[in-house]
């Protein structure tokens, strides 16, 4: 008996993979193919996964069934993927993907031997059958990821935050690390809104996620908590690291020129910083973050409070 998953899309295609012989357990020396088998094995294959590491994983794999490889890239640069398979050789043959006009990225095939005529025919049709799976993994990949970001500041939206914040406190738990968390609150931001509008607002918390960013080593730890309010995720990093990285983000604000109208606002943000006590939850913590910006808030702005 199998005990049951906690994925049944997951289960689905292992099982269907498990079903045309491929599954994680596969024999160490695969049966060599036609190349009419092989596309038609392919096509069903490919469409078994959403995920594009483990589609273009699987091309490399089987390809091999007909064509021998030493190495294969691919890459795209938009969907920030760069995947390698293999060890450089000498020869290769480059292939830029495109459906109906969508790029689709850029395809490598690389080995020692010189590909001939026969062999670059059969993989581009053997690539035929790549890029509908392909097509349809980049946009999942890119649905999952717009999912997760705020589109105004391109930063993590809350959903990513929990995600993210629940995973690392976890893993610095386990691996006994510090972990800190900053949250950050522009300062009188209501009345950039009033005096010059709400899309000069709109800009202003632009400009600001971008210095946060451009201050930070991991832009991927920083969320849009609510309106104009962020929260930066410290993972491995003690009390006194993360004060030192909250006040390099309140200086960087209060460095930024941002010019309305020709003349540079007055831009500054309060923070406050909590570190994670032994056996705190992910709510104490944030509570405890919040808890310190108000104090910092209370005691003038542009400042750095250091929660309890
Ligand atoms: P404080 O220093 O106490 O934080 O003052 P504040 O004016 O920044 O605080 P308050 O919370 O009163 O105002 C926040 C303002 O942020 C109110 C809201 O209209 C504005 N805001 C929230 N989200 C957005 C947004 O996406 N765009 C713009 N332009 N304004 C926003
Ligand atoms: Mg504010
Ligand atoms: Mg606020």
């Amino acid at each position: 008996m199998v005990p049951p998953t906690q994925s049944n899309t997951i289960d689905f295609d292992a099982a269907k993979l498990q079903r045309l012989g491929f599954s994680g357990k596969r024999p160490p020396k695969l049966r060599p193919l036609n190349l009419v088998d092989l596309r038609r094995q392919l096509t069903l294959q490919l469409q078994t996964s959403l995920d594009v590491e483990r589609i273009v994983g699987l091309f490399f794999a089987e390809v091999q069934r007909l064509i021998p490889l030493d190495a294969m890239a691919y890459q795209h640069q938009s969907s920030d993927l760069r995947l390698e398979y293999g060890s450089r050789s000498s020869h290769s043959a480059g292939y830029r993907l495109t459906h109906e006009g969508e790029y689709l990225g850029e395809l490598i095939f690389r080995r020692n031997q010189r590909f001939d005529e026969q062999e670059l025919n059969q993989l581009e049709s053997l690539l035929a059958a790549l890029l509908y799976p392909l097509r349809n993994a980049l946009l999942y990949r890119a649905a999952i990821q717009s999912a997760l970001r705020d589109p105004l500041t391109d930063t993590g939206n809350r959903i990513a935050m929990e995600q993210t914040l629940q995973r690392e406190v976890e893993l610095a738990r386990r691996n006994l690390q510090p972990l800190s968390v900053l949250m950050l609150d522009i300062d009188h931001f209501k009345r950039i809104n009033d005096e010059f509008g709400h899309g000069t607002g709109d800009e202003v918390l632009k400009a600001v996620a971008n210095t946060l960013k451009a201050r930070l080593r991991n832009v991927d730890m920083v969320f849009r908590f609510g309106g104009e309010e962020f929260l930066v995720l410290l993972s491995g990093t003690c009390r006194e690291a993360a004060a030192l990285v909250g006040e390099r983000l309140r200086m960087g604000v209060l460095e930024l020129q941002y010019l309305v109208q020709g003349r540079p606002l007055d831009l500054s943000i309060s923070l406050g910083c909590a570190t994670l006590l032994p056996a705190e939850s992910v709510e104490s913590l944030l509570r405890r973050a919040d808890n310190a910006l108000y104090v910092a808030k209370r005691e003038g702005r542009n400042r750095l409070s250091m929660a309890g």
